[in-house]
């Protein structure tokens, strides 16, 4: 153990309250972090860095759960804060078996109060700030009833409180802690660097789409992998190969989706465009994904209203069309049946800004508030929606024999 390093981050702490008698050293990472020039210094209340979550988790005292449900390649702890009731033993079965058992029950339980349980985690790209930053906010909401700028959301509150709510700040510690604190006003070209990397060999840049055409980014072939990927390269958000999981990240939040029967959840991400839900991803039930549909519409709707997505959504028609990635998000309707969603927050503006070969011109700079703003605007909008109907027809409450 580094103990320098180690308590510079405040670990000592964390690792004595989580039970943890051999916490893993905290490596430091292999490249050094971007430095973007001319960014301005992040808000006070914006916490980003790994040793604010840290501390921001180690310091919550109001949830009745805290687990360090893996540690990332560099030794990382990933918090998970549980509010609400989880005393409940494991579940006898898992969902997969427990769906076309006697009952659904034998999955579900009945312990949890007829409270649904919904999962909100952030950070899975660690270049991607904004969605943690507003989840490191709730948290602070959580804890003392303001959050770091000083503000309260009563509604939001009332409507956490009537779930199990389970939130993780930040996933993919490892690519935050290379990657700037935010990259407001950055152009399109430079946050593509930041993001998936930059090639050694001629100094292009790596790309979303080439980012995903390894599995791990060759990491002796990039001069800078980008805050997309964890340490090993690894792109958690695609780290969906079911028999083929490459990482602890991911592999900890299908746990914990698994262990306590999450119902939904929020995948949160940001992107170079107007904050938005994305569409459901196409591989599950028909009614759920129309469900997905009809939530990211409520959703898009708020922002609109909000002033931060720029065009009137419309309802959802029939047949409107799903979304064909595969990831992450499918992989955890297996594990519980949830139902999952991915918000993409903006890092700057509401269209790529300098992209080569696009004319468009942005309409909206965003302020760090609004940055911050989406998480909270979409949560209360999902979660309404679930307290109108239960988020997944689990199946019948009549216990079926053979
Ligand atoms: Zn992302």
């Amino acid at each position: 153990m580094n103990t320098t390093r180690k308590d510079f981050l405040g670990l000592a702490g964390v690792f004595a309250a989580a039970g943890c008698t051999s916490a893993p050293s905290i490596k430091p990472p292999r490249f050094k972090p971007i430095e973007i020039a001319g960014l301005e210094p992040k808000p006070d209340w914006w916490k980003c860095r790994p040793d604010e979550i840290i501390a921001l988790c180690e310091g919550a005292k109001k949830c009745s759960r805290k687990e360090i449900i893996c540690h990332t390649p560099l030794g990382y702890p990933v918090y998970a804060l549980f509010y609400g009731d989880f005393s409940e033993p494991a579940p006898q079965t898992n969902w997969s078996a427990g769906q076309g058992s006697t009952t659904y029950r034998n999955y579900y339980g009945r312990a949890q109060g007829g409270k649904q349980t919904f999962y909100f985690f952030s950070g899975v790209h660690g270049a991607e700030p904004e969605s943690g930053v507003g989840a490191a906010n709730i948290i602070q909401m959580l804890e003392t009833g303001k959050d770091f700028r000083g503000q309260s959301d009563p509604e939001l509150l009332e409507l956490i409180s009537k779930y199990r709510f389970i939130i993780t700040p930040c996933v993919n510690m490892d690519g935050r802690s290379i990657s700037p604190d935010h990259l407001r006003g950055v152009d399109w070209v430079t946050f593509r660097h930041a993001s998936q990397g930059t090639w050694k060999a001629d100094g292009s840049r790596v790309g979303w789409r080439g980012s995903k055409s390894w599995f791990p980014l060759p990491l002796d072939k990039v001069s800078y992998p980008g805050g997309y990927p964890n340490s090993e390269g690894y792109n958690i958000m695609h780290d969906a190969c079911p028999g083929d999981l490459r990482t602890a990240e991911a592999r900890a939040i299908l746990n914990v989706c698994s262990r306590w029967r999450v119902d939904a959840a929020l995948n949160g991400h940001s992107y170079e465009s107007a904050p938005s839900i994305l569409r459901p991803t196409g591989i599950d039930y028909p009614e759920k994904l129309a469900r997905g549909l009809q939530i990211r519409y409520k959703c898009n709707k708020a922002l609109y209203e909000k002033g931060l997505y720029l065009t009137k959504p419309e309802p959802p028609k029939p047949g409107e069309k799903v979304g064909r990635g595969i990831n992450l998000n499918n992989l955890i309707s297996l594990a519980s049946g949830a139902l999952a969603l991915t918000l993409e927050c903006t890092v700057s503006f509401d269209c790529p800004w300098q992209r080569p070969g696009d004319k468009r011109v942005p309409k909206k700079k965003y302020t760090f508030e609004e940055l911050a703003a989406p998480p909270a605007i979409v949560l209360k909008e999902y979660l309404k929606d679930g307290l109108e109907k239960p988020f997944l027809n689990r199946g019948p409450e009549t216990v079926y024999q053979d």
